[in-house]
């Protein structure tokens, strides 16, 4: 089992060994908005009211994979710690919305 510090690990070490070097952090903004486009393509097509085009692969699971992938590379370049940023971020919501989803009456 991968732990988000080990996909942490390992697209380093990838990158160091295969990419040369991480691409500037510019870069991969450009690249990760490119990848959740084509994340939003295949859920549009899938889910969405968008037909596939002929011999088009949709592969929810390989963009849901390529945006983690660069998300990764952008938090490693940045020192961030995913898995301290994510309790971070689980506290914060639940702090904050611990009670507005229960009273949305629009989601009930
Ligand atoms: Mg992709």
């Amino acid at each position: 089992m991968m732990t988000i510090e080990d996909a942490q690990n390992r697209v380093d070490q990838w990158i160091k060994e295969y990419g040369v070097r991480y691409f500037d952090i510019k870069t991969n903004m450009i690249v990760l908005t490119e990848e959740v486009g084509e994340m939003a393509r295949v859920i549009a097509r899938k889910y969405g009211e968008q037909s596939a085009k002929k011999d088009e692969i949709l592969d929810l699971e390989d963009e849901i994979a390529d945006v983690l992938w660069v998300l990764i590379c952008i938090a490693n370049q940045s020192n961030i710690d995913l898995t301290k940023a994510l309790e971070k971020t689980i506290n914060k919501k639940t702090i904050r919305d611990s009670q507005r989803h229960k009273n949305n009456s629009k989601i009930l």
